[in-house]
């Protein structure tokens, strides 16, 4: 158990009055958590304490060799006020795995889940009201050591800060396009694609440019050593409908293990349809195409939970996929997962996490 220090801001801000216009990670609310980590001491001085900048050392190693890793999940409101989080503790555990893989310290599921509850219950006048909105939770951890030495680190810090978003589909959920990207690569396997990691966003970056010049939203991501098999889409996963059934990439290493992929997984498993995850070629999914058995293509993640695929580009091949609209089974799973989200559904899995 952690013994959380509570210091309250004397200074509150005003909460945003016209929740339409939120948008993504714009404003912040007025507490954050913090715990420190020395390799001597280990955790100690968990608190949550008024929202502020950080201050420092220019040599602080997540300024310079990459050391930082991630989680985003959601506090969503019910009709009757009750704030609830989905699944919070496969975060907690995913954290732990990127810990691993970068040598930053390990933060157990429990403190994990502790320090965020509580900080929920203290901001949870934030978290908006109107339909589809919710507060976006951010916990990361950076290395911060003084150093510009080169190894696993002595010292990091452990902080989530909170952040009041808008609806993902404020004018409905309208198809992407997607480019097929066959020169950058995301993640390699004995990379750090599995992990919640800065430095693969960084790395990212440059080929959600290249798309975006092209008018598409996003890339599809291939293999790091063929260019063959497809991973991800952007900062999603991806599923595709081909003929009856569900396929997605296998966490093979240079996947990340998505809570809304497993979900989307776990409820197609539940309704008793065809799921399979699997190595997908570049190949399977063109003649899918040509053959018209591609029925239906989405994204998975936290921050749009589906993201239907209305049109993929490769070279100068343009596919239409399901004549640009969501499809049935992305339909549901949509209607699923935010019904069970915002409690309008009841919750057969035991997802939920009611916190005040
Ligand atoms: C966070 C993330 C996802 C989605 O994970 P969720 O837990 O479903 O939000 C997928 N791919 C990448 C690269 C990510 O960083």
């Amino acid at each position: 158990m952690l013994n959380i220090r509570i210091e309250k801001t004397t200074a509150p801000k005003a909460k945003p009055a016209d929740e339409s216009k939120l948008g993504f990670g714009q404003i912040f609310t007025d507490h954050m958590a913090l715990i420190d980590w020395n390799l001597e001491k280990g955790w100690y001085d968990p608190r949550i304490v008024p929202f502020a900048n950080f201050s420092m050392h220019p040599a602080c190693t997540c300024l310079h060799y990459g050391s930082e890793i991630f989680e985003g999940l959601k506090a969503y409101r019910t009709a009757d006020g009750k704030i609830q989080l989905f699944r919070p503790q496969e975060n907690a555990r995913r954290m732990l795995n990127s810990s691993e893989r970068l040598c930053l310290p390990q933060l157990s599921e429990e403190d994990f889940m502790q320090i965020l509850t509580e900080l929920v219950k203290i901001e949870a006048d934030w978290v908006p009201h109107s339909e589809g909105t919710s507060l976006y939770l951010r916990p990361f951890l950076i290395g911060s050591d003084e150093t510009l030495g080169v190894h696993a680190v002595h010292n990091a810090i452990f902080c989530i800060i909170c952040s009041p978003v808008g609806s993902y589909y404020k004018e409905g959920i309208n198809p992407v396009g997607i480019m097929i990207e066959d020169a950058d690569v995301r993640a390699v396997r004995g990379g750090t694609g599995y992990a919640k990691c800065g430095g693969n966003y960084a790395a990212s970056n440059r080929a959600g440019e290249k798309a975006e010049q092209k008018g598409y939203s996003q890339v599809l991501w291939l293999d790091g050593v063929e260019r063959k098999y497809i991973e991800e889409v952007g900062a999603m996963n991806v599923m595709f409908k081909i003929n009856g059934e569900v396929v997605t990439p296998a966490l093979t290493g240079s996947i990340l293990p998505g809570v809304t992929r497993k979900s989307c997984i776990e409820l197609l498993k539940s309704k008793g349809m065809p799921v399979s995850e699997r190595l997908l070629s570049l190949e399977e999914l063109e003649r899918a195409m040509d053959e018209g058995t591609l029925e239906e293509a989405w994204g998975c993640g936290t921050a749009a939970v589906v993201s239907p695929i209305g049109k993929l580009a490769y070279k100068d091949k343009v596919f239409i996929v399901n004549h640009g609209e969501i499809g049935p089974v992305t339909q549901m799973l949509y209607d699923t997962l935010t019904g069970i989200q915002w409690g309008k559904l009841d919750d057969p899995f035991g997802w939920i996490v009611p916190v005040c």
